[in-house]
C-alpha cells in the first residue's frame, strides 16, 4: 500500500530501472577511484548502506580526464555518515553534507536527495510539497528537501552525463538516464523538462555551457533551446554561486570557447554584461581573447593561473572607458583611475560576486599600469620592487599585444628587468612633463622610496 503510494508520487515507471554496466563495457577499475572515496564506499557498505562515486568524477574518468575530486552519494543520513567517520564534519544548513577527511583528500558525501516539485507530476505536486516541507515552531521552513531513493537522486541531477553511479565494490556503473550514450554522442542533455529545470535552478544554464566547453560537447537541442529565453533568470541566482560557477568555467582550460558559447546563448548579459561592450570593439576583443587563450594554455599544461589576473583582464576595457570619462569630468588621472576601478567593480559584484581578496589584487594590477609609463628617476626601481610587479608586467604585455599599449614600452621594461645596475641607470629617461619635480626633491631629503602614485 505504502509502496504503491510512493511509486505513484515518485512516478517510478519503467525508466526507474537503471542500466547496469559491467567493467568490461565501461573500463573503469576501482584503482581509478581515489583512496578516500574508495574507503568511504567500503566502510559504508560494511555498515549495510549503499554508497557510490557520482557526478563529475565518473564523467571525467569516462572521458579520460583526471577528476578534481570525488563525490560519494549514499542512503545513509548525514548524521550517520558523520558518526561512522571520526575525521568528518557536517556542513550545510538546508541540505546537509558530510566532508570526510583523509590526509590531503576531502570526500564530499551526500545523502540521496528527493526529487523537487519540478520533477514530480503536476497533479502530485501539492501532496509532494506537503510532505517535503519541514517547518519550525515559527513557521519558518527549516528544511525544504527530504532525502530520497537512489532513483530520486538520479532524477534530480542536472545532466545525464552527471547522473552515473559507480560502485567500487562491483566495479559496475548504474546509468538511469542514458548518460553513457550521451557521453558517446558528445551531448550535454538535461534530465527532464529543460524549461522547468532551468526555472528551478537557472545556474544549470551556465553549467550546460561549461560542460559543453570543457568536454568539447555540443548542447542537445532541447536542452539548448530555452536558454536564450530564460537567460535573464540568472539574475535571481545569488552572486556568490554565479561566481563559483563562472570561476570553474574560466579555469577549465576552455575559457575562450566557453565565453564564446555564453555569448552565443546570450547568457553573459546578467553575468558579465561588460563582455558585450568589450567584444563590441576590436581592441577589447583582442585583449580578452588573448587573456583567455593564455589562461587556457597555462591550465592545459598544468601551470597555475591567477583568477584575479583573469578577472582584471576581463574588466580592463571597462575600467579604461570609465577612467576616460572620469578624466573628462575634470578628475586628475590617478584619482580618476581609482574612481573608475571602484565603479566597475561595484556594478560587477552585483551580478557575480568576485571575492574581496581577488578584487584587491585586481585593483593593484590595474593601478600599476600608469606607473609603467614613468621611466625617470627612482620610479622604475620602486615599481620593479613592487610585490605585484610580475602580474602588472604580464598585464602590460597583454595590453601591448592587443595594441592598446606601445610595444616599445614593454620592450623597455623587458630590458630593464634583465639589465645590470649601470645599464639601468643609462636607460632612465628624462622626467615627463607630468612628473613633478617637487616630489623628487622631497624624496631626496627624506631618502624615502618614491611616492607610490597608486596611493595618491
Ligand atoms: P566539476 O568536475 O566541474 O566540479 P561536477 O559535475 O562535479 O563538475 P559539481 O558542481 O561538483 O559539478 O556537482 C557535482 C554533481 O552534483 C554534478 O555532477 C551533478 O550531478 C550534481 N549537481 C551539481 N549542481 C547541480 C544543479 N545545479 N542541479 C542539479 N544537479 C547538480
Ligand atoms: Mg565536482
Amino acid at each position: 500500500m505504502i509502496k504503491k503510494f510512493i511509486r505513484r508520487v515518485l512516478r517510478l515507471g519503467s525508466d526507474s530501472e537503471p542500466r547496469t554496466v559491467p567493467k568490461e563495457q565501461h573500463g573503469i577499475g576501482r584503482e581509478a577511484i581515489s583512496q578516500g572515496s574508495r574507503k568511504v564506499c567500503e566502510v559504508l557498505h560494511g555498515r549495510g548502506y549503499q554508497a557510490y562515486v557520482v557526478g563529475g568524477a565518473v564523467r571525467d574518468l569516462l572521458l579520460g580526464f583526471r577528476p578534481k575530486d570525488f563525490d560519494v552519494a549514499t542512503d545513509a543520513y548525514p548524521e550517520e555518515v558523520h558518526k561512522v567517520f571520526r575525521r568528518s564534519r557536517l556542513i550545510g544548513k538546508r541540505f546537509k553534507l558530510v566532508h570526510v577527511m583523509f590526509g590531503e583528500e576531502t570526500v564530499e558525501v551526500s545523502t540521496f536527495r528527493a526529487r523537487t516539485p519540478a520533477e514530480t507530476e503536476r497533479h502530485d505536486r501539492d501532496r509532494f510539497q506537503e510532505r517535503d516541507h519541514v517547518v519550525d515552531e515559527h513557521g519558518r521552513v527549516v528544511r525544504d528537501n527530504i532525502y530520497g531513493t537512489r532513483e530520486d537522486d538520479a532524477i534530480r541531477r542536472d545532466f545525464t552525463i552527471n547522473a552515473l553511479y559507480y560502485d567500487p565494490a562491483s566495479e559496475t556503473l548504474l546509468d538511469y538516464h542514458n548518460g553513457l550514450r550521451d557521453l558517446q554522442r558528445k551531448s550535454v542533455r538535461i534530465i527532464g523538462d529543460a524549461r522547468a529545470r532551468y526555472r528551478e535552478d537557472p545556474l544549470r544554464m551556465l553549467r550546460a555551457v561549461r560542460f559543453a566547453a570543457k568536454a568539447g560537447f555540443s548542447i542537445d537541442e532541447r536542452t539548448r533551446k530555452p536558454i536564450r529565453e530564460l537567460a535573464h533568470l540568472l539574475g535571481n541566482v545569488p552572486p556568490s554561486r554565479v561566481y563559483e560557477e563562472m570561476q570553474k568555467l574560466l579555469l577549465s582550460g576552455h575559457a575562450a570557447t566557453g565565453l564564446r558559447e555564453l555569448r552565443g546563448e546570450a547568457l553573459h548579459h546578467g553575468l558579465l554584461p561588460l563582455l558585450d561592450v568589450i567584444f563590441g570593439q576590436p581592441m577589447g576583443e583582442r585583449f580578452v581573447t588573448l587573456a583567455l587563450e593564455q589562461t587556457d594554455s597555462r591550465v592545459r599544461s598544468g601551470k597555475s593561473v591567477s583568477p584575479a589576473f583573469l578577472f582584471a583582464a576581463l574588466l580592463w576595457h571597462e575600467v579604461l572607458a570609465a577612467w576616460k570619462k572620469a578624466q573628462q569630468r575634470g578628475l586628475k588621472p590617478i584619482p580618476a583611475l581609482f574612481e573608475a576601478m571602484d565603479a566597475v567593480l561595484d556594478i560587477q559584484t552585483d551580478k557575480l560576486a568576485i571575492p574581496r581578496r581577488l578584487t584587491a589584487v585586481m585593483k593593484e594590477i590595474w593601478a600599476l599600469q600608469p606607473r609603467f609609463e614613468q621611466r625617470s628617476g627612482r620610479r622604475p626601481f620602486g615599481l620593479l620592487a613592487h610585490e605585484r610587479f610580475r602580474a602588472g608586467f604580464d598585464f602590460l604585455v597583454l595590453r601591448s599585444a592587443s595594441g592598446e599599449a606601445p610595444e616599445e614600452l614593454t620592450q623597455w621594461w623587458e630590458k630593464f628587468q634583465q639589465a645590470g645596475e649601470a645599464e639601468r641607470q643609462a636607460m632612465l629617461m628624462a622626467p615627463q612633463p607630468g612628473e613633478r619635480r617637487r616630489r623628487r626633491r622631497r624624496r631626496r631629503r627624506s631618502a624615502l622610496p618614491p611616492p607610490d602614485p597608486a596611493q595618491v
